[in-house]
């Protein structure tokens, strides 16, 4: 499919100014790319003017959430802007895709959709070494009808936030959620990145700021004994100098950093060690200072190092260092990677 690009885009960009401070997610680049499922089939891809939606009330996704997105990041390198890893954010959208019942989106069409936003935005991307261009991609039931079943009928977007730093804070301190969950373990809809996952995190963050801590960390659904990740971003621990993080179980998301960062510590020459985590084990652990560092992961925020976890009311269990010699060393390689200013196989970067 080839994209239709509106003819107004590259004006709309000259005349946008950015703002003093970027922040994340907070300014958005003035296109999107839009495409509709219809009649069992993708059509009309566009790249066009940002603007609002106007959505029936009785539209499927603000009933049963059918609703599914990424989050990717084109950088620059010089002159010239590229998306990191697109094709597997691709792939990992067509999981989320089946798991929720919707329809697949051809992965030549999301990159298609993706590097056409990015050279035409390429202008609002600033040329320092930290800002970015965070992609958010997502697709959503746009059928209207109050039916429970999977709708015959789809919006996919892209729009995108030309951001800086995404944590105002060095390190971060990650609180223990020994009550609720984010989704149910195996056979939920852990392992996806769909809208649900998110609302259902939304009252333990609020504890959690309430409490002077940044992010939760939530346990197994089933036993709340193994440590699973973070909101939106997976975790690693450093034990007698080897990378611990928990094994993909059906319900962890896979990252792509996570991935990226197997392929980099290899490199580097840092064991990896993928199991299952027993909280308590961890505690215990950095009590006795063999768990030494340990690190959060994502596309939005990169390596983030965890200054301690804790509980509302108990005394914390701090890190021995945050950053870490081996954090700051695979955060160094991942920027790098990112940033295409370290070799690294051919497919992740995709120039636009
Ligand atoms: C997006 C996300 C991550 C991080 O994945 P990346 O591909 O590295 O950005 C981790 N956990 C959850 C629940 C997520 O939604």
């Amino acid at each position: 499919m080839t994209i239709n690009i509106d003819p107004h885009c590259d004006s709309l960009v000259a005349k946008t100014s950015l703002p003093q401070e970027l922040g994340f997610g907070k300014f958005f680049a003035p296109l999107m790319v839009t495409a509709q499922y219809r009649d069992q089939k993708w059509q009309n891809l566009t790249l066009g003017p940002y603007a609002p939606l106007a959505l029936d009330p009785a539209t499927m996704v603000f009933h049963y959430g059918q609703s599914i997105f990424e989050g990717l990041k084109a950088y620059r390198n010089r002159s010239s802007l590229h998306l990191f890893r697109v094709m597997d954010h691709a792939r990992r959208f067509n999981l989320s895709a089946k798991r929720m019942a919707m329809p697949v989106l051809p992965e030549e069409m999301f990159a298609e959709g993706a590097v056409a936003f990015c050279r035409a935005v390429a202008p609002l991307v600033p040329s320092d070494d930290v800002s970015n261009l965070y992609l958010r991609p997502f697709m959503f039931a746009d059928q209207v009808g109050l039916g429970v079943r999977p709708s015959e009928s789809y919006l996919f977007l892209i729009i995108g936030t030309p951001s800086g730093k995404y944590f105002a804070d060095e390190a971060v301190k990650v609180m223990i959620e020994r009550s609720y969950s984010r989704a149910a373990s195996g056979g939920g809809t852990g392992a996806v990145k769909t809208g649900g996952n998110y609302a259902a995190s939304l009252l333990s963050d609020r504890r959690a700021k309430t409490a002077g801590f940044h992010q939760t960390l939530w346990l197994d659904s089933s036993t709340r004994k193994n440590v699973e990740e973070l909101t939106g971003m997976n975790i690693f621990f450093v034990r007698n100098n080897s990378l611990v993080t928990p094994r993909l179980n059906n319900s962890i998301l896979p990252g792509v950093t996570r991935d990226t960062i197997f392929v980099l510590a290899k490199e580097l020459n840092i064991p990896v060690v993928e199991e299952v985590v027993p909280i308590d084990n961890i505690l215990r652990d950095i009590k006795g200072q063999t768990c030494t560092e340990c690190f959060v992961c994502g596309t939005a925020a990169g390596i983030t190092p965890v200054a301690l976890l804790g509980e509302p009311g108990l005394p914390p269990y701090t890190l021995a260092a945050s950053p870490g010699p081996i954090t700051q060393k695979l955060a160094k390689a991942l920027h790098e990677t990112q940033r295409g200013q370290r070799p690294s196989p051919a497919e992740w970067i995709v120039r636009a």
